[in-house]
């Protein structure tokens, strides 16, 4: 509550960053983000943007009375909530009729996909709901726990880390019931199928499996229950996690397939284990050129109609290693997708308003960066450029509205960045996706001089060869720097047009396994690798890697659509750890979360705004002209009201329902007023 909230100030600091005295201080911001933190306080605001701070331990604020709490109440009047955000887009969305969503950035740990739960949980609570209702409600809800055993796994930074970006559509009736749902998944970790870090998992379910499937179904599978023997499974060393139970997820899994009422389960268990399988496929030969040495295996593969001899092609003992692998990982990702399909087929409504959910990736910087963080990157570029165009958009939009002047904000525009990435023909993607088509000779760093050739002469690009003496010290050869909205980031090239192509499964080498793929007795690998993908004609439109850029274009489109709110979250350490603000690690996210320079343009015009109601209601006491009740016009009442207390004409402006304050001490200095009258 705004009055607890701000007489605490000090304590528990302010619950709206705009209302931060020194708002252009990052020392300010943290430390205010630190004091809520310590009591318990993980959400505050920046204007509408949420801001939330993983607490790392269960907080009693999402019990049921606390969604009755945030039911139909406007955000200011109640303290920061996920709630309110949630409650906020679909009051939105009843009233104005416009489509919303929500989205949700942050790095891997930071409570991302657990708002994302909690959002829906709420939703499922406290929305209308008839029988019918209830089986969409039970399945949306359920598609979670499937989802997540097949596109999560344990990292270091997350035990529940999602290895996919999901956009996930709620559709609600006239009504406001939530009738059906619509998802689509983004660049899932493929190469976590064949490898993995030390310390790290495979992708849930093959554990669930091995743990929690019956005697029987392992027979039939031809499954050890010990992860231990399985090439695919022993990378990580790491079978068991303190804070994972595989046996009783796996029933979880299998219930909340039954919901969504899958009724191909054998199939799909029957691909998870024949990618374990194929991981144990042994090369051996001789004169260079690989033959399978491993029978068992082929007895199971050969169940998915997977010839064996149709393997043995002539390549040498890596070569025949890397097309295994690509092959794992082909099958792995299509049958992920046919899920969403699936799940998706089990949502399908028609007539609905929607809510989205985007769950995605925050910016990433590690020691060594490769194409994958190019990608998340160049994904957060954008959702960075709609962002700043939205947020600007809606001040501007309500200025206009209230009749109020705009006076344009200073800010930095990174479509220079988004362009950098993306221009047809002279972009670094078109310009990767050309070399790796290039027959024969293209390797990565024919690649590097491309690039150099073609942006070296970019304000946002540099390499080791263009770069002056001191930052050349500090970068290798086979990397290329972007300056992006949040900071630099080095990109080693290293193995990246290997690295595409398999990326995107565009290797001459898998045309013969998908065609073995495409024979499959398996429905759901039949349906999963298309025949005619086979055909030249449709192979470099699906496979290329503008298909990435062109799959973010329409998420684009799809956003650009809606009316958006924001999440922003926060990791406190890097030890899962409760209570631990470490604070070198938020302010590095604070920066590439990009929130010092929202709170800017938050802030460029007025910090504190409310309607003319709200605000005569709170401080009518403090002046005899509108106590008890003021009966005029309400502006009337508020103009009454601040020129009693003193407000200076650049302190403020009135506009048609709302009083803009400029500066939170004026405001302040009210609300001590209220509190030592
Ligand atoms: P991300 O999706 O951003 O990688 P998750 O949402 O999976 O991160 O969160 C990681 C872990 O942090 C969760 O498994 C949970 O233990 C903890 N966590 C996240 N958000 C909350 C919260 N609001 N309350 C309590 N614990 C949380
Ligand atoms: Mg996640």
């Amino acid at each position: 509550m705004m009055e607890s909230a701000l007489t605490a100030r000090d304590r528990v600091g302010v619950q709206d960053f705009v209302l931060l005295e020194n708002f252009t201080s990052e020392a300010a911001f943290i430390e205010n983000l630190r004091k809520r933190f310590k009591e318990n306080l993980i959400y505050t605001y920046i204007g509408s943007v949420l801001v939330s701070v993983n607490p790392y331990k269960d907080l009693e604020i999402y019990t049921k009375n606390h969604m009755e709490r945030y039911r139909g109440v406007n955000f200011y009047e109640v303290s920061p909530h996920i709630y309110a955000v949630a409650d906020n887009s679909y009051r939105s969305m009843r009233t104005e009729r416009k489509d919303q969503c929500i989205l949700i950035s942050g790095e891997s740990g930071a409570g991302k996909t657990e708002a994302s739960k909690k959002i829906l949980q709420y939703y499922a609570v406290t929305c209308p709901a008839s029988e019918q209702v209830q089986t969409v409600k039970d399945r949306l809800l359920q598609s979670n726990p499937v989802l997540e055993a097949f596109g999560n796994a344990k990292t270091l930074r997350n035990d529940n880390s999602s290895r996919f970006g999901k956009y996930m559509d709620i559709q609600f009736d006239f009504k406001g019931a939530p009738v059906g749902g619509h998802i689509i998944n983004y660049l899932l970790e493929k190469s976590r199928v064949v490898h993995q870090n030390h310390g790290e998992r495979n992708f849930h379910i093959f554990y669930q499996m091995m743990e929690g499937g019956e005697e029987d179904l392992l027979r039939r599978l031809g499954l050890e229950r010990n992860p231990q023997q399985y090439q695919y499974l022993v990378k990580g060393n790491c079978p068991k996690v303190s804070s994972i139970n595989d046996r009783s997820d796996w029933k979880v899994v299998r219930k909340a397939l039954t919901v969504i009422g899958f009724n191909e389960d054998e199939e799909l268990l029957n691909i998870i284990a024949s990618v374990l399988h194929l991981g144990n496929v042994q090369y051996g030969g001789e004169d260079g050129i690989a033959c399978i040495t491993s029978d068992t295996q082929i007895k199971y593969l050969a169940r998915v109609r997977a010839q064996p001899a149709q393997l043995v092609s002539p390549l040498n003992l890596e070569q025949a290693s890397s097309a295994r692998d690509a092959l794992s990982k082909a099958v792995y990702g299509r049958t992920f997708t046919w899920l969403v399909n699936k799940i998706n087929a089990s949502l399908a409504y028609t007539n609905y308003s929607v809510i989205g959910l985007l769950d995605i990736y925050g910016f990433e910087v590690f020691q060594n960066n490769s194409f994958e963080q190019f990608c998340i990157n160049y994904c957060n570029e954008k959702l960075q450029q709609l962002f700043i165009e939205l947020t600007l958009k809606s001040e501007q939009d309500e200025y206009e509205a209230e009749g109020i002047t705009w006076e344009p904000v200073q800010y930095f525009n990174n479509k220079i960045i988004c362009d950098l990435v993306e221009e047809k023909f002279k972009g670094i993607i078109s310009i990767l996706d050309e070399e790796c088509l290039r027959p024969g000779d293209a390797s990565d760093l024919t690649f590097l001089e491309k690039l150099e050739d073609i942006v070296g002469g970019h304000p946002h690009f540099i390499t080791h060869k263009l770069a002056d003496g001191k930052t050349r010290k500090v970068m290798g050869r086979e990397e290329f720097r972007l300056l992006h909205y949040a900071g630099e980031v080095n990109y080693n090239i290293n193995g990246v047009c290997v690295f595409v192509v398999l990326f995107f499964a565009r290797c001459n080498k898998l045309c013969t396994q998908m065609f073995v793929m495409c024979m499959s007795e398996n429905k759901i690998l039949r349906q999963c690798f298309d025949r005619e993908e086979l055909s030249d004609k449709k192979r470099p439109e699906t496979v290329r890697p503008t298909q990435f850029k062109a799959s973010l274009a329409k998420l684009m489109e799809i956003l650009m659509s809606k009316e958006p709110s924001y999440v922003r979250c926060i990791k406190p350490n890097d030890s899962k750890q409760a209570a631990r603000f470490d604070e070198v690690l938020i302010r590095h996210q604070v920066k590439y979360l990009g929130l010092m320079e929202n709170l800017r343009v938050r802030r460029a015009g007025f910090a504190y705004r409310r309607r003319y109601e709200v605000f005569l209601q709170r401080y009518k006491s403090l002046c005899p002209d509108t106590w008890p009740n003021w009966q005029g016009k309400l502006s009337d009442g508020v103009s009454t009201l601040v020129k009693h207390l003193g407000y200076k004409p650049e302190e403020y402006k009135l506009g048609r329902s709302k009083i803009f304050i400029r500066f939170p001490k004026t405001l302040f200095a009210t609300e001590d007023a209220l509190e030592t009258r």
